[in-house]
């Protein structure tokens, strides 16, 4: 596995990558080879691999890019003490086969003097991006910057951070890129907790308050189950459950269109409900599609 800092390195990796002899299957065009692109921010846990497997899974040669990308984090939040760890990071991507790790340092991504940035519009201001201005610009800059650098068939994204793919979802529309977003399902510890980098932070009475995020999302989704379409009653049953762990600060509890992120007030074929809260100091989201039950298959009784 190859361990690459530097935008020429990584761009002549590539091209080697490209250049190797195409494996059987793969699903891709005979004779050329696909590259699969899975952009992190590190401190990896099983979430992140199952996106690794995916990208195996479907493209020849896989790369991981491991950033904590300054620009998408508030001045006030936790850009310093993210978790580093790049050399177990490196031993995980290892045993899984990764072809190249890219993990440029700040300078290199975003050289001095650095003035052009990715603006998504008014998506980019709804939900995390309305708790955490500026927090889609940065995201949507740098996974620009990594689709240039890195020229992907496919790349490769968490449905946990569900907000995020409606936006990467709206700029490679807008700006024409060629890659395809994958999305994968989101990874749950046993107890239902989403998986993510800042669960480390929890200290263990907060990881016990924390499962009300899922546990909300699961009623939700059972009285949806039921039959229940409107907005505010999905989320009243979802701020009853919530009530039980007053610690726990609502940021937003929202039903929303999964492309457009606006609100809606009647469920109609498929819509999300996404959370985010803080936990302590800690900052989660998590998310459920709501979506109608495909009816093709079901049978009339007198048939
Ligand atoms: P991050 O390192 O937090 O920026 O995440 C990198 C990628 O991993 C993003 O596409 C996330 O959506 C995805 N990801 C993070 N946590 C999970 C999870 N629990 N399940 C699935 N994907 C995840």
């Amino acid at each position: 596995m190859q361990r690459i800092k530097t935008v020429d390195e990584m761009r002549a990796a590539v091209q080697s990558l490209r250049g190797q002899p195409a494996a059987a299957g793969n699903g891709k065009i005979h004779g050329a080879r696909s590259i699969g692109l899975v952009p992190t921010m590190g401190a990896l846990h099983e979430g992140h691999l199952s996106l690794v497997r995916a990208a195996k899974d479907r493209c020849d040669a896989v790369v991981v890019s491991i950033f904590v990308n300054p620009t998408q984090f508030g001045p006030r939040e936790d850009y310093d003490r993210y978790p580093r760890n790049v050399d177990a990071d490196c031993a995980l991507l290892e045993r899984e086969g990764v072809d190249a790790v890219f993990m440029p340092d700040v300078m290199e991504m975003y050289p001095p003097g650095t003035t052009t940035y990715v603006d998504v519009g008014p998506i980019g201001e709804r939900l995390d991006g309305a708790s955490r201005p500026g927090h889609f610009r940065g995201v949507a800059t740098v996974v620009a910057k990594l689709f240039h650098i890195v020229e992907p068939d496919r790349a490769f994204f968490g449905q946990k951070d569900a907000a995020q793919v409606a936006v990467l979802r709206r700029m490679v529309r807008d700006l024409h890129f060629r890659t395809e977003l994958v999305v994968c399902p989101i990874v749950r510890e046993d107890d239902g907790l989403a998986m993510s980098s800042r669960n480390g932070y929890l200290l263990p009475d907060e990881h016990e308050q924390a499962l009300v995020l899922h546990k909300t999302l699961r009623v939700i989704q059972s009285r949806f189950a039921e039959g229940e379409r409107s907005a505010e009653r999905l989320l009243s049953a979802g701020l009853f459950v919530m009530a039980y762990e007053p610690t726990v600060r609502i940021d937003y509890l929202k039903v929303v269109n999964p492309k457009t992120l606006e609100d809606v007030s009647e469920v109609e074929g498929r819509a999300l409900v996404v959370l985010a809260a803080f936990v302590g100091g800690t900052r989660l989201i998590d998310n459920v599609l709501l979506e109608e039950p495909f009816l093709v298959n079901v049978i009339p009784a007198q048939a």
